[in-house]
């Protein structure tokens, strides 16, 4: 029998360090290992990979004699004397004494009984906060402190840590140590592709490691994460790479007759509708159109995304695209999020196909009128009975309709091509159950549309296994939409961010000199020279019932007040289909001047006459949604004027109402949503879990996505299964599980 010695031992992969749990290491026992569950640091692998939330130089901090009273300080000084007093009530009050090489410093806290435990005297710890004077002595009140505990070294690493759990930065850093310490002798695997390391001038794991938790210099710590960046965003990249193309190799698409000549892609219907057309495409669509029916012409299912800002013209493009399908012989679908939203597209397209004939042999005269139908819960049983009928046998050219569409009792005879809008609405199941209707083999081809820009790379991550089109490009004539910010008391009580400035503070430079009247005067103003205006009220949380509740609030407040004698109607989720319809259909037609409404007017909806939109309490809605709102105005040739009215109550909401104040354009917004918000705007909810990026940014590692999913195309294309990158593998399985790419396709 042979027993391996340590060093004959393989390297470590990160699914080593997944494996082993912290308890592993000295000092860790149940109690500390529960508070480090509380940091969500469960095994080594989390350890390794609990970043420092920054650095401090010892050389370049300030120092206690730099202080300036009234204005805020960093300074690393000594744990001196700390003294506790119970007040009356039961208040505490810890004060401990704390020095550097050129003074003294009191830092007094209210309430943090704890505080004297923590801070025991000799330790070295970085204090923040605002420096006071009183009584001749230089104090603070209240300030955050990092425990560096004796680390020596110019640079000192500081960790998210938890006072409560009681774990300090300085604990996070000796257990680091010790784990890189002991993976010492077997060191660390190497799982990137030496080519692709040195096309990118990476240095190696362990060298990273210990980088990012010990550097001798910023310059040490650009460098290791550089590497460790690469490497989430690369595991990301091969993950969406290897579904992409394991999709493609293992279904049979539909081949549509799109193709005409050369790489030119049109055919009968298509070219009929595009000559048949009002305007001339823009460059965007006409490019859009090409990539669709070029994927169409191919033999594996195309998986693309239309991104495009509302406005920009994406019906036209699925139109050509649902044609393409159709004067093949097959069958098209198109999924909207909302009844209103399917009923809207089912009503543009059937005036879209009005006079288009297809064949039909069992006709007498030998051709039939290209039919659309409309499926939504609304359709009663007989009707669907019917249409169930004449889907399969192919007598419905193009079947519209709300998720109604993926009810079990419908199957097209000869599905050819899904699409779905507004994608952020339905979940990748939906999308598959769509694409999974069709009766034959051979999967439909599907084209996802989005309203929601999202910045490019952002979208490689997010929908990294679709390709992607772009309508960048906005059809001509249209006259921009002014956006003015008024501010407003705030209607629901809102908390001041606690850890931003003080709310006078806030930049507030983008709000216009405008009073709430102002804006209603306007609004009468354009009722009377024929135009329609939107009421968005009040989000007030993830609930139908109060934010109905809202809506009529303030619809009988504005019927009652300012709007005194117009026509203005209601529309909110609680508002049966029936009334809804009505209300919509008496807007559309002019007969209601003012349409007040909760966001269920968000997605889509379509009044061309409608040239004012009010936002009320702006700043509870995010960048993406106030978008969207707005976009539903400036459809038409009239000049058009978004009013946001808000408080701007936070640095963050006060920034996203400057932003939509400066910029029409959905791609620049969608980035300053990426720079205020970060992933999580994308990344969903899941953020906190394990899929998630650690070190890398969307915004600030533009660069990197593209690189590494430029690698990881080119290592899955050379080897699918990854057998000959077995590291690579072991550390998909085990940090990236099933679960989390899933999510990631979710979107
Ligand atoms: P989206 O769905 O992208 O928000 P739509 O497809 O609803 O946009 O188009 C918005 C409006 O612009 C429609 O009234 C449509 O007829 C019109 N439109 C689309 N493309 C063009 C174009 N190339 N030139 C002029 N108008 C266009
Ligand atoms: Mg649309």
């Amino acid at each position: 029998m042979t027993s391996e010695s340590p060093s004959e031992r393989p390297p470590l992969t990160l699914a080593d360090f997944d494996d082993l749990q912290v308890d592993a290491l000295k000092g860790v026992g149940p109690k500390k290992q529960a508070a480090l569950g509380h940091l969500n640091i469960a095994s080594l692998y989390d350890l390794l990979t609990h970043y420092p939330r920054r650095y401090i130089d010892r050389t370049r901090e300030a120092t206690i004699a730099d202080l300036v009273e009234g204005v805020e300080g960093m300074v690393l000084v000594t744990i001196g004397r700390s003294d506790k007093r119970i007040l009356k009530g039961r208040r505490t009050i810890v004060t401990v004494d704390v020095k550097d090489d050129t003074g003294t410093l009191k830092l007094t806290f209210f309430n943090q009984p704890w505080r004297q435990k923590q801070l025991t005297e000799g330790m070295s710890a970085v204090v923040f906060g605002k420096a006071e004077n009183f009584r001749g002595r230089r104090q603070m009140t209240n300030p955050l402190v990092d425990l560096v505990g004796d680390r020596t070294g110019r640079i000192v690493p500081i960790y998210p840590q938890s006072d409560k759990a009681g774990i300090a930065t300085w604990d996070i850093s000796r257990w680091i140590d010790e784990t890189l310490r002991r993976a010492g002798d077997r060191g660390f695997a190497e799982p990137l592709p030496d080519t692709i390391r040195q096309q990118h001038d990476l240095i190696g794991r362990a060298q990273a490691f210990t980088g990012i938790h010990g550097p001798e210099s910023m310059a040490t710590v650009e460098e290791a994460r550089r590497r460790l960046v690469f490497d989430e965003l690369f595991r990301i990249q091969v993950a969406l790479v290897q579904r992409k193309r394991a999709l493609e190799r293992s279904t049979v698409g539909v081949r549509h007759s799109v193709h005409v000549s050369g790489d030119e892609f049109g055919g009968e219907l298509i070219d009929r509708f595009l000559n048949h057309l009002p305007f001339a495409l823009t460059g965007a669509q006409d490019r859009a159109i090409t990539e669709i029916l070029s994927d169409m012409d191919k033999p594996a299912p195309m998986h693309r995304l239309l991104q495009g800002d509302v406005g920009s013209g994406k019906t036209a493009v699925a139109l050509a695209a649902l044609l393409g399908a159709v004067q093949g012989g097959h069958q098209g679908a198109l999924m909207a999020p909302t009844e209103v939203l399917a009923e809207q597209h089912h009503i543009s397209i059937r005036n879209m196909v009005e006079e288009m004939m297809l064949p039909d042999p069992e006709n007498l005269l030998g051709e039939r009128p290209f039919r659309v139908d409309l499926l939504t819960n609304k359709v009663g049983k007989v009707e669907r009975a019917r249409m169930a009928e004449e889907l399969i046998n192919g007598r419905v050219d193009v079947l519209i309709g709300t998720h109604a569409l993926i009810q079990e009792s419908v199957t097209f005879g000869s599905l050819g091509l899904v699409v779905i809008d507004e994608q952020h609405r339905f979940g990748v199941e939906q999308r598959a159950a769509l694409r999974d209707k069709g009766a034959g083999e051979a999967v439909p081809d599907v084209l996802v549309m989005t309203a929601t820009p999202i910045p490019r790379t952002a979208a490689m991550t997010v929908y990294g296994d679709l390709d992607v089109s772009v309508l960048d490009e906005m059809p001509p004539g249209r006259t921009p939409i002014e956006t003015v910010w008024v501010r407003t008391e705030p209607v629901v009580p809102q908390e001041p961010d606690p850890d931003g400035p003080p709310v006078h503070e806030i930049d507030r430079s983008a709000a216009s000199d405008l009073a709430p009247e102002d804006v209603w005067s306007h609004v009468k103003k354009e009722v009377k020279a024929g135009r329609q205006a939107y009421v968005v009220t009040p989000l007030i949380e993830e609930s139908d019932k109060v934010d109905a509740a809202s809506a009529e609030e303030t619809w009988e407040e504005l019927t009652g007040g300012h709007l005194y004698g117009l026509n203005v109607g209601l529309l909110h989720g609680r508002i049966s289909p029936a009334e809804k319809e009505q209300t919509m259909s008496l807007f559309r037609s002019g007969d209601i001047d003012v349409l007040v409404a909760t966001t269920v007017i968000e997605v889509g909806v379509d009044v061309p006459n409608a040239t004012v939109i009010v936002i009320i309490d702006a700043d509870r809605f995010g960048i993406a949604q106030l978008h969207q709102l707005r976009g539903r105005v400036g459809r038409g040739g009239g000049a058009s004027t978004c009013f946001l009215l808000g408080p701007g109550m936070t640095v963050e909401g006060a920034t996203r109402l400057a932003a939509l104040v400066g910029s029409t354009d959905g791609f620049e917004l969608a980035e300053i949503d990426l720079d205020l918000r970060g992933e999580g705007t994308i990344m969903g909810e899941r953020q906190k879990g394990r899929s998630d990026l650690k070190l890398a940014s969307l915004r600030r590692d533009r660069y990197w996505v593209e690189q590494a999913r430029e690698a990881a195309f080119t290592v899955v294309d050379a080897d699918p299964e990854l057998t000959n990158h077995p590291d690579l593998a072991a550390e998909l399985r085990a940090l990236l599980g099933e679960e989390d790419t899933e999510f990631l396709l979710k979107g």
